[in-house]
């Protein structure tokens, strides 16, 4: 595999291009809060857009029919080596047992034929190819906090540390 220097705008922008039907399905608003200027970075694009594939397409799934609202940033700040995306739900959150296992190959709680298990761990191995890292902070839904969410971190070196 060869890393060349990409737009991660564009990689989120095609991304949501892909999952535009399967959203509007759902009647979820998608905000992109998208840095102008951000650096390219040094990555492997096709693998760098599944992850993005992975994580929107798991918060489509979490948030609820009619009031889904996912807020997708990317961003960098002068002087750092890395760029932040960042892809925050109002779905249905995760208690921290779930929290614990989601980047383990295999591990769902969903249906058959909903998902496989595997969307996670293959993008934390991803983002691990890249030098980067991929973090969690999630509120599941209970009665006495109605307001869940899921966000995902995503940190990637500008310059590429192939490991
Ligand atoms: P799959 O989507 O096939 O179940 P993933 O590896 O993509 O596999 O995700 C693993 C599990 O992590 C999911 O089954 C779900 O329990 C949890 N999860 C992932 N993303 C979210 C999210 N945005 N909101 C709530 N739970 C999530
Ligand atoms: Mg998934």
């Amino acid at each position: 595999d060869t890393f060349k220097y990409a737009s991660i705008n564009e990689g989120i922008n095609s991304t949501l291009t892909i999952l535009n039907n399967k959203a509007k399905k759902k009647n979820a608003i998608i905000k992109s809060e998208l840095q102008d200027k951000l650096p390219d970075i040094e990555c492997l694009p096709g693998r760098i857009n599944q992850v993005f594939m992975n994580i929107i397409n798991n918060a489509i799934q979490a948030v609820d029919q009619n009031t889904g609202l996912i807020t997708i940033k990317s961003s960098y700040l002068e002087g750092d080596e890395h760029i932040s995306i960042s892809i925050k739900d109002n779905g249905v959150g995760m208690p921290q047992a779930v929290i614990d296992k989601i980047f383990e190959p295999f591990f769902t709680t969903k249906d058959v034929g909903e998902g496989t298990g595997l969307g996670l761990s293959i993008s934390y191995g991803i983002i691990q190819k890249h030098g980067g890292e991929i973090m969690v902070a999630s509120k599941p839904k209970t009665e006495q906090n109605p307001e869940s969410y899921t966000e995902f971190t995503i940190h990637l070196p500008i310059v590429g540390k192939n490991d």
